[in-house]
């Protein structure tokens, strides 16, 4: 039966349309598995019924009139089990209710499969036989294969207001779907879907006479690709700022850099031609970044494929035809590059989605630059059907609407206004410092070193940078960057925020983040070999690095050196001995290096309950609520079938916090916190209240954050965390936070929308 289960499932993904995929089920279906009735039941949530909306056997006259209540008939019996109901003779069952108006007489043979999604039945399946019949084991798993196939269908139908017009229930809400909120804000506008231009996977390998001619050829479209970036950030110059537009710099490097080009001609010389050369090249870095676990490094892929694209693009001397952008387009697409984004005016730049992709894309990175809300990673969006439709996107919730209706439509507009005047509010805040109503200064420091080793963006907003992730330059090498190459780039941004401290970590590489040239294979990477495991067994690199980070800080005096993943004393001792070894060394060879503050990464719950002992050794500490959070709950933080789960508001990882900053205390060592956590207005009031002394968070959420520590006391922080703490799930968590930046008149911050 596989061979017609590719076929219909082929010809459903073609259907224009939910009622023409449904006329090919029926029929398709009844007439596989010979039967002589297939229908398909929808359920109509609002009104509690089940509708008959396609069949292929019925009076064709019944469908959208045969409504069943909820809990009626067989029908309704496959709903509330879930599961499929095989009788051979459906009219001796209890439940079995006859429909006098679909022309259904004497049947006897049922089988009825749910239709689900995200475990929800949205209708059932149903076959129908005049004689007694019990359908085989092939053939209800061909239902039921069928069945799930309908569901996306039917969702994304739901949510396009689609069914309603099907099921002529006008006044409905809409639906909305699901996807990860990766850049705030909010907007309406007409969606325009882009699809890459050149494609690198069909391009086959051909032998060359001439591998001179196809080198230039191929350094030629490098140049002009440089060239389309430079233009595209000559344009956003007005735009973004001069910090921003650093994103240009890091795809420069990128293209520019010896795994790109160096493997691409070597692979020229050895007779294949520039695209057959450059798809090899791609595809084997591309293979590296798709085996990393964490997300932003993995869509470093897609920043990668995409400029590939580009090279071929002008390899094959294609051109984008222009694309006439309305008035707030709402860019759409599947694999959505950054380079995509900056083609469309800022002017006309209402809003992103993509089906692919997280908070950590550059798309996102780049959205959150330029002030557009995002949603990334909403699988379910069929980018064929929604070009020219209205959408709304939702960048605080992840959530987008299709086709919306009037009154979600007037909602939003709503919302945007308040969200303008509060926007203005916001940047009266610039220069001011981060002060609690009683006079308590809480720095707020950056996250950086994801996009570009020098000039992050929000440079003069912060205290300095909590948390400078040290991994990207070696990846976008093909072996270890030196001590010298590593020495230029930490010395810049050293320079950069002097005197303001720079907290710059140790590598936080391993299993899940494989380095091209140095690989780890293992079936739980998260439990295995990663972080400062990895540098103290191999205390060359961590010696190499510790050396270029004291030689950037000569003269400078505000390096900060953090370890990550640590979960025993002992590695913070051999860490500190390589780091004094490293000093020592330095010193003997006559530069004038100082040993820097140490502090320790909280994000091993093993290291929470051990808070005291390795305050004993450090000088400070900084909790990881990112990983915390994943070990604390067992939730992978890149899995989306478990990120409901994923809350840094669970108040078991409140508990760990109080645990931290408790212990910490006693020491009289400082916390900060640089998870993702400390740049959530909700959050901030509890990290406030439970005392920690800086938070650490992207730039985005500068503004955000300090307009909520401005608003309250301490005190009145402390009391919102006691309120808090008896709570014992992290939705109520939530619901008493949000209570709380209502009451001190920040609701917008969080106002999400519906
Ligand atoms: C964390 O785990 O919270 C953290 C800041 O580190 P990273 O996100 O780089 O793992
Ligand atoms: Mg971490």
């Amino acid at each position: 039966m596989l061979e017609p289960l590719r076929r219909i499932v082929q010809k459903v993904n073609q259907a224009p349309d939910l009622e023409q995929a449904l006329e090919v089920i029926v029929q398709s279906v009844k007439q596989v598995v010979g039967a002589d009735v297939c229908s398909v039941y929808l359920t109509d949530f609002e009104a509690r019924e089940h509708v008959l909306q396609a069949t292929d056997g019925l009076d064709p006259r019944s469908v959208g009139t045969v409504r069943l209540p909820l809990n009626r008939g067989l029908i309704g019996l496959v709903c509330e089990r879930a599961e499929p109901i095989n009788l051979d003779d459906g009219s001796q069952h209890p439940r079995y209710v006859f429909v006098n108006d679909t022309g259904e007489q004497q049947f006897r043979g049922f089988l009825g499969a749910p239709i689900i999604q995200n475990r929800k039945v949205l209708g059932v399946l149903a076959l129908r036989q005049r004689a007694p019949r019990r359908f085989g084991d092939d053939e209800v798993n061909f239902v039921v294969t069928l069945a799930a196939q309908l569901a996306g269908a039917i969702t994304f139908a739901r949510i396009s207001g689609e069914l309603a017009r099907l099921q002529d229930a006008n006044g409905l809400p809409n639906h909305f779907l699901q996807g990860l909120a990766a850049s705030p804000g909010l907007a309406i506008g007409t969606a325009v879907v882009v699809y890459p231009l050149a494609d690198l996977d069909a391009v086959p390998d051909k032998a060359i006479a001439e591998p001179g001619a196809e080198a230039e050829r191929f350094l030629g479209a490098i140049n002009d690709v440089a060239e389309d970036l430079e233009q595209l950030s000559v344009r956003f110059s007005g735009a973004l700022s001069l910090e921003d537009r650093a994103l240009f710099d890091a795809w420069r490097m990128m293209l520019e850099s010896d795994v790109l080009v160096d493997n691409t001609l070597a692979r020229i010389r050895a007779g294949n031609w520039a695209p057959g050369a450059l798809r090899a090249t791609i595809c084997e870095h591309v293979k590296v970044f798709d085996q990393m676990e964490d997300g932003y490094l993995r869509e470093r892929g897609a920043d990668v494929r995409d400029l590939g694209r580009r090279i071929l693009m002008h390899l094959q001397n294609l051109s984008a035809q222009p694309i006439a952008y309305p008035p707030a387009t709402i860019l759409v697409g599947e694999e959505l590059s950054a380079m995509q984004i900056a083609d469309v005016p800022r002017e006309s730049l209402a809003g992103v989605v993509s089906t692919t992709g997280s908070g950590s894309s550059h798309v996102a990175i780049l959205a959150r630059g330029l002030g557009v809300p995002a949603v990334m990673g909403v699988g379910e969006l069929p980018v064929g059907r929604v070009d020219g439709r209205e959408i709304i996107v939702n960048g605080y919730r992840g959530r987008i609407y299709v086709a919306p209706r009037e009154a979600i439509k007037t909602e939003y507009r709503q919302l945007i206004e308040e969200e303008r005047v509060l926007t203005s509010e916001l940047e009266g805040l610039r220069h001011l410092p981060a002060e609690t109503t009683d006079g308590h200064v809480l720095p707020l420091y950056l996250n950086t070193g994801l996009v570009t080793e020098a000039r992050p963006l929000g440079i003069e907003e912060s205290a300095g940078i909590g948390l400078y992730r040290t991994e990207l330059p070696f990846i976008v090498r093909d072996r270890f960057p030196g001590e010298e190459v590593q020495m230029n780039i930490y010395r810049e941004i050293l320079a950069a925020f002097a005197p303001r401290p720079v907290t710059i970590r140790t590598l936080d590489i391993g299993g899940d983040k494989p380095l091209p040239y140095f690989p780890v294979s293992e079936s739980n990477p998260f439990l295995g070999w990663r972080g400062i495991r990895i540098t103290l067994d191999h205390p060359e690199i961590f010696l190499t690095q510790v050396r270029a980070m004291l030689r950037a800080a000569i003269g400078l005096g505000n390096l900060r050196i953090l370890l990550p993943m640590i979960s025993t004393v002992g590695e913070v001792e051999e860490a500190l001995k390589l780091i004094k070894r490293a000093h020592a060394e330095l010193r003997d060879e006559g530069m004038a290096v100082a040993l820097p503050p140490v502090g320790a990464m909280i994000e091993v719950p093993a290291a929470v309950y051990q808070v005291g002992s390795l305050a004993k050794r450090v000088q400070f500490l900084s909790v990881g609520t990112n990983d915390l959070t994943q070990y604390l709950l067992a939730v992978d933080r890149n899995n989306s079938h478990v990120a409901a789960l994923y809350d840094e508001l669970h108040p078991a990882v409140l508990r760990a916090l109080m645990e931290v900053v408790d212990g910490a205390r006693a020491e009289g060592v400082e916390v900060s916190i640089c998870g993702e956590m400390a740049g959530d207005p909700l959050a901030v009031v509890l990290l406030l209240g439970m005392g920690v002394h800086s938070l650490s968070m992207s730039a985005g959420s500068l503004l955000r954050v300090k307009a909520v520590i401005r608003s309250l006391s301490r005190a009145r922080a402390r009391e919102c965390l006691t309120s808090v703490l008896p709570l014992e799930d992290a939705a109520s968590v939530r619901r008493r936070l949000l209570e709380a930046i209502e009451e001190i008149g920040l609701g917008g911050l969080t106002r999400p929308g519906r």
